[in-house]
């Protein structure tokens, strides 16, 4: 097999049997002595696969189909469902507006108990909220920004 290496001495790459690897010849381009040798191989690092990105259900993934629909979230008393209109969804939270109080919720995700969803829609019992929803999410009570009031936090939306 053929095997190059670069001259001790000058630029020239030498190409030679790699069995005569170890042998001191003089190099043709500047004649000084040379050792052929095979050169290391450059080791390129695998980069890491950070956990991020390994593949898992999301909230995200799950609420973002929802987006600008009404969903069920008990936003103000705990399990009762009110009607509320999903309006954005973020990798960290999301938002929901409450048309009777126009308010909007910004919920992070680990303040969801649960998310239901039904084919034909989840059905809630209750005074308030016997309706239909395509995913209804049960949330911790309870954090509230209200609107656009300033309160100095921006959100990545
Ligand atoms: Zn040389």
């Amino acid at each position: 097999m053929l095997v190059e290496c670069k001259c001790n001495n000058c630029p020239a790459q030498l190409e030679f049997e790699s069995e005569n690897v170890g042998q001191v010849i003089a190099c043709p381009t500047c004649g000084m002595e040379t050792t052929l040798y095979v050169p290391p191989v450059p080791i390129v690092p695998k980069p890491a696969v950070p956990a991020k990105e390994m593949p898992q259900a999301n909230f995200r993934d799950l609420l973002g189909k929802y987006v600008n629909q009404k969903i069920g979230v008990n936003c103000k008393e705990p399990k009762k469902y009110h009607p509320a209109e999903l309006v954005a969804v973020t990798d960290e939270f999301f938002s929901i507006f409450v048309a009777d109080k126009s308010i909007t919720v910004h919920y992070p995700y680990h303040q969801i108990v649960h998310v239901i969803e039904a084919k034909g829609g989840v059905s809630t019992p209750g005074f308030w909220s016997s309706k239909e929803y395509p995913v209804v999410v049960e949330v911790m009570q309870l954090i509230v920004y209200s609107g656009a009031v300033g309160i100095g936090v921006s959100f990545p939306i």
